[in-house]
């Protein structure tokens, strides 16, 4: 089920209708000025959490709360009208109809699901009808109102199925582009511009994780002679090697590992020190070393670097590429870690010495 208070199609624009329509009903007598007094306490106090409630609505993000809101929303707007129609007496009863009418309209566009909008509908009529005098309906003129009213309940039924339907099939859709424009096709991990995007944001959020506050690492893989497998094996195999490769990234590093191009790769480490991400992306060697898809094996070289607060993403890729260049230059299987720059943009690269498993590990 989509969630209408994100997506927020049409309401601000029907909200804004939807208030003027109620005014203009329910200020009607201000141009009649013989239907009694205006301004009374009942007035605003009717009209207030109507407007409350919608400026809530128009407001808020969250599913829950918007159904909530809309629910309310409508039957404030019933109970409104109630009271401005009751004092109406006879004149306010014609009025009644399209009040309601107007409600029942109004309200199919604010629900995404289907028992919401029928629970409000049947609320708003107890609203609008219960404890009138008797023969409401029956009197003259009136019994055409309840069939009319049957029937608006059942055009915003019918309204409400064919727009959410409508608006569901373009949430897909949206979803579905969504997930391609940021989804690199072979390896599914996030493609550069959305790495870049998720970098942005936990660079956003930095300071809320519990462990190490403020800290964010990203590293830079590349992996080792893939050219060599391509030649070796064919690129089906080659393909093969990169879909494992994401694997691994993946379960050691959910929704924040993305595919640079190629063979290249990058994860961030947020919320850890300098040495966790270390030791997690040694895990993540040592995993991949010992990789065996179809008697290909592999290994990769990394850069690892600190991103300063509100660092350009571009501009700590370049570090850690350098970070990379270094560990390939020292002979691959290896990770580097670059220094955090100074003020003055000095990017000093120091590796880091081998952690002992690697010392051991196979050279091409
Ligand atoms: P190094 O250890 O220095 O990184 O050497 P390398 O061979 O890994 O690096 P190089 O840049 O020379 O080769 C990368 C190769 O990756 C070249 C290209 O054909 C291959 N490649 C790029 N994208 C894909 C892909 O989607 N699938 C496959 N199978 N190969 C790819
Ligand atoms: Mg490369
Ligand atoms: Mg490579």
């Amino acid at each position: 089920m989509f969630n209408l208070a994100e997506e927020r199609p049409f309401h601000p624009q029907i909200n804004i209708a939807a208030t003027i329509a109620v005014l203009v009903l329910v200020f009607g007598r201000l141009i009649r000025p013989e239907t009694g007094e205006f301004g009374t306490v009942s007035h605003i106090a009717s009209v207030l959490p109507l407007c409350i409630c919608w400026a809530l609505l128009s407001r808020t993000r969250r599913d829950v709360t918007f159904r909530i809101f809309g629910a309310l929303s409508i039957l404030t707007c019933a109970f409104a009208c109630r009271i401005f129609l009751d004092k109406l007496g006879a004149h306010g009863d014609y009025w009644r109809f399209f009040a309601v009418a107007l409600i029942l309209v109004h309200a199919a566009v604010l629900f995404s699901r289907m028992s919401d909008y029928i629970v409000t509908a049947v609320l708003c009529g107890a609203i609008s009808f219960i404890g009138l005098p008797g023969g409401y309906f029956t009197a003259t003129g009136h019994a055409e109102f309840a069939i009319a009213t049957g029937v608006s309940a059942l055009i915003g039924v019918m309204l409400n199925i064919t727009i959410m339907s409508a608006y569901r099939k373009l949430f897909e859709a949206k979803e579905k582009y969504r997930w391609l424009s940021g989804t690199d096709p072979l390896t599914r991990l996030l493609n550069r511009r959305a790495f870049m995007a998720r970098f942005a944001e936990a660079d956003e959020e930095r300071g809320k994780g519990e462990r190490c506050k403020g800290a964010l690492h990203l590293a830079m893989i590349d992996l080792d002679h893939f050219k060599q497998i391509n030649d070796r094996h064919g690129h089906d195999r080659g393909d093969a090697v990169l879909m494992a490769m994401a694997q691994c990234l993946q379960r050691h590093a959910p929704g924040l590992a993305g595919r640079l191009g190629g063979e290249e790769f990058a994860v961030l480490f947020p919320d850890c020190s300098r040495n966790e991400a270390m030791r997690q992306l040694d895990m993540l060697l040592r995993e991949v070393r010992g990789l065996d898809i179809d008697g290909v094996s592999l290994t990769f070289s990394a850069g690892l670097v600190s991103a300063e607060a509100g660092e350009n993403a571009e501009r700590v890729l370049t570090r850690a590429d350098r970070a990379l260049y270094q560990a390939k230059a020292a002979g691959r299987n290896r990770i580097v870690c670059g220094e955090t720059p100074t003020l003055a943009g000095e990017n000093d690269l120091r590796p880091l010495p081998m952690p002992p498993a690697f010392a051991k590990s196979r050279r091409r």
